[in-house]
């Protein structure tokens, strides 16, 4: 049976680019009479506010896209759904990752990493350099140790990563290159994501993992923890990231895309119906169920464009 997810950040109103991936997400889920599960990110805490996951689930609620399990009251037996309740599954997971011996203390603030990155890493990227690896790793194991721990950070290998996306097919990663050394966890006590994501779907055992595409490469990260886990990895599809008319990605920041505006122009089914035509699963945007579409649904129907503009 699949088990899909979504798993939204409360950092403000959702969007049409995440109800995008809410519905395919549900959609696939539930095409094959498996199950979805509401999982609240909530991993950031001066971000995050209850009252936006509230209001995500009467979104969800609103469109027709019903969760099995999870959601803030935290229905099921795979809980608790909150990220900010799961800190005790994190400890143990990453006393599992320490335990192969890969992980180390890093010391570097974050204007050290600004500093040493690599002038054409203009995507926002952030490549580590290795600075705090151990000689033992293959670092220079030259840090100063009276300086204070920022981070646990994890040793990435310096080779191929290769899985198949649903809908973008092979991607081939090297995380040395994508992202160097990653971090687990700050010595603040915050969770890095990659981490919880591992952690919660796999402890809540999903199977297919719907998101947007600017998640495609990170997949390569969850599979390493996935396999130094010895755990297996859920099938990952990645959907196109919806962009304005002027062609900028959607964001929380804009408003005229948020769900508090959409409802006031649409029906849920003009909506879902709207949706399901930028996807490529209806010739026209006639207005139609959540559930309506189920019979249609198919994944060969989406084109694996990496941003899709809506106006
Ligand atoms: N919490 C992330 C977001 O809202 C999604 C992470 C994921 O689906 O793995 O963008």
């Amino acid at each position: 049976m699949t088990v899909g997810r979504f798993a939204p950040s409360p950092t403000g109103r959702m969007h049409l680019g995440n109800i995008f991936s809410a519905l395919i997400s549900w959609l696939s889920a539930k095409k094959g009479g498996g199950k979805w599960i509401l999982r609240v990110e909530d991993l950031d805490p001066q971000r995050s506010r209850m009252e936006y996951a509230r209001l995500m689930e009467d979104d969800l609620d609103w469109l027709g896209l019903d969760w099995d399990e999870g959601g803030v009251e935290g229905k099921g037996d795979n809980g608790p759904y909150l990220q900010s309740l799961r800190g005790d599954i994190y400890e143990e997971i990453l006393d599992r990752i320490k335990g192969t011996g890969l992980t180390y203390p890093c010391r570097c603030t974050r204007a050290d990493i600004q500093a040493s990155q690599a002038p054409h890493e203009s995507d926002g990227r952030v490549v580590y350099s290795g600075a705090c690896r151990p000689a033992e790793l293959g670092g220079s194991g030259e840090t100063d140790t009276t300086r204070p721990v920022r981070a646990t950070r994890l040793w990435v290998p310096d080779e191929e990563i290769t899985f198949t996306d649903r809908l973008y097919g092979v991607q081939t990663v090297n995380l040395a290159e994508h992202c160097g050394d990653f971090v687990l966890r700050r010595a603040d006590g915050a969770w890095a994501y990659q981490l919880a994501v591992v952690a919660d779907d796999a402890m809540m055992g999903v199977t297919e993992v719907v998101r947007g595409s600017d998640l495609l490469l990170s997949s390569a990260q969850q599979i390493y923890l996935y396999r130094l886990l010895g755990l297996n990895p859920p099938a990952f599809a990645h959907v196109p990231l919806l962009c304005n008319a002027a062609g900028q990605r959607l964001s929380k920041r804009d408003q005229s895309l948020s769900m508090e505006e959409l409802r006031k122009d649409y029906t849920p089914s003009h909506l879902v119906g709207l949706l399901a035509y930028c996807a490529g699963i209806l010739p026209e945007p006639f207005p139609i169920s959540a559930r309506g579409l189920l019979p249609l649904f198919s994944w060969s129907a989406i084109r694996p464009v990496k941003e899709l503009t809506i106006s």
